[in-house]
């Protein structure tokens, strides 16, 4: 892209959640010449990033954020006066699923993304470079451009860009330092292209130009969707051998090192689990099977189906075996639950399997004590609580209870539930012998996430049980 551009001096972000916060803290961090203002409409959002608590817990984030707030980095609730002020604004709006109310499937709600753009329509007074950092289902660029053009003011060029964000929680800040690659998509067209290149300008700041691509907008919403779809993909391959693997008496994390030698396949995304969690996967891939249905491709839709119904399959085989392990009856057992989030080192609850896990013990009428090192408890109670019924958490804390440590969470339990992989559950960090002393007897860990010694563990009297691992002799 060699064209006559615009240089940006301005930004405005619209949404201070998971992605618009770390992402645009970082381009104010190596931007020092850009005033970066990151807007939302949730008033206790915004005072906590103005504050030493931030809303998110990332690795490292604090400091990005110290370094450049009130500098050229703010946060604000007045939307209108960042829209007007910015010449590039990026909608990093939540895009969750929705029930489709007239298909069978689950589709985008992009009302929140709708809303962000009509406000931009309705406030801009000059130019705007509009960019979607959300995740949304291919051809939405479409929407926006007619959203701007039927509602701004007359005479306004409204440029839509596609800049999908490949961030991973709890390694946000470290994967916007040095991204793999940063996306732009583009109309085809003078000034789509004109717009790509301030946006590329922006990010040529610190990322090698190299990792920069531009393409045509509907390939770079695609990509989005693409990259999640195949992650999760591995992720729902490697569990189903996982099951084979417990049939056999093969070792899923030695198939996984054999396979992962090949160079052609790679050794990253091949790790057994519970299942995969977080706000992205299911969402994404549910996004490419309503795009498949109303693209009248069924088979396509199909397949990506699967990934996420082996990843519900795994929840239940898991379950079933912590059942079948404890002789058949959980009924008024303590089962303690390590780990909350949907992964390590963030505080993210969202799609966790800890939540679907705990239900199902929960129906079996076991006792659950939970622990997680950063998830908030008021967030615990939300989670499992059953929407629409006040009265749930109540019934709720007459069968489950937080706890403030792994030990005392496991203390009179049958059983420990490994559900997020934190390094402070590993054995070279719990004291595995003082949890075994506290628990009933015979005493088990299931590890759902394969971050303990088994042998180690053995030794010292403990009944392990771990995904993908045979119990055949
Ligand atoms: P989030 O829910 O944490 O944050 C979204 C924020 O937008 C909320 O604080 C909400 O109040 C605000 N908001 C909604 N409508 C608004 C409006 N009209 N004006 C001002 N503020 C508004 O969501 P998130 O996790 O940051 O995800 C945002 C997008 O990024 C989603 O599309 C998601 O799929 C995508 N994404 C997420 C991740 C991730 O790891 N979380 C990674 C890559 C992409």
């Amino acid at each position: 892209l060699d064209v006559p551009h615009k240089a940006i001096k301005k930004i405005c972000c619209i949404g201070a959640g998971y992605v618009g916060g770390p992402t645009c803290a970082t381009i104010a961090l190596k931007c020092p010449h850009i005033d970066v203002t990151i807007v939302d409409l949730n008033q206790a959002r915004i005072d906590a990033w103005n504050s030493d608590n931030l809303p998110i817990y990332e690795p490292g984030l604090d400091e990005v954020v110290k370094t450049a707030r009130n500098r050229n980095l703010f946060f604000s609730t007045d939307v209108d006066k960042a829209i007007i002020e910015a010449d590039l604004i990026f909608v990093s709006v939540n895009t969750p699923t929705k029930k489709s109310g007239v298909g069978k499937g689950y589709a985008a709600d992009l009302g929140y993304v709708e809303s962000a753009t009509r406000h931009i329509a309705k406030v801009a007074t000059s130019d705007k470079i509009v960019v979607e950092k959300s995740t949304v289902p291919c051809r939405t660029a479409a929407s926006m451009r007619k959203i701007l053009e039927a509602n701004g003011k007359a005479g306004l060029r409204f440029d839509i860009l596609s800049n999908p964000e490949f961030l991973a929680e709890g390694t946000a800040v470290k994967d916007l330092d040095a991204p793999d690659r940063v996306l732009i998509g583009s109309l085809d067209t003078a000034s789509g292209f004109a717009a790509a290149s301030s946006l590329v300008d922006v990010y040529a700041n610190w990322v090698p130009r190299e990792r920069v691509i531009t393409m045509n907008v509907w390939s770079s919403e695609l990509s989005k969707l693409a990259a999640n779809a195949l992650l999760a993909q591995r992720i729902s391959s490697i569990n189903a051998l996982s099951a084979i693997c417990e049939a056999t008496g093969a070792d899923v994390d030695e198939v996984a090192y054999a396979v992962g030698l090949d160079s052609r396949i790679g050794p990253k995304f091949l790790k057994a689990s519970v299942g995969f969690g977080g706000s992205c996967f299911q969402k994404d891939i549910l996004n490419l099977v309503y795009l498949s249905e109303s693209l009248h491709l069924p088979d396509v839709a199909e397949y990506w189906r699967q990934v996420v119904a082996m990843n519900e399959s795994q929840k239940r085989r898991f379950t079933e075996h912590i059942i079948s392990s404890l002789f058949n009856t959980i009924t008024n057992k303590r089962i303690a639950v390590l780990g909350f989030a949907f992964k390590k080192d963030t505080g993210d609850t969202r799609e966790s399997s800890a939540i679907t896990i705990i239900k199902y013990l929960r129906a079996e009428q076991a006792k659950v004590a939970i622990y997680d090192p950063k998830v908030e408890e008021s967030q615990i109670w939300f989670d499992l609580a059953e929407p629409g019924i006040v009265d749930d958490v109540t019934a709720l804390k007459k069968q489950v209870s937080i706890s403030s440590s792994a030990y005392e969470a496991a203390a009179g339990a049958d059983a420990v539930v490994i559900c997020t992989e934190w390094d402070e559950f590993k054995d070279t960090n719990l004291d595995y012998e003082k949890i075994y002393a506290s628990m009933n007897k015979p005493a088990f860990i299931f590890d759902g996430r394969l971050i303990l010694n088994q042998n180690k563990l053995e030794k010292i009297g403990f009944k392990v049980e771990c995904i993908g691992r045979s119990r055949l002799e």
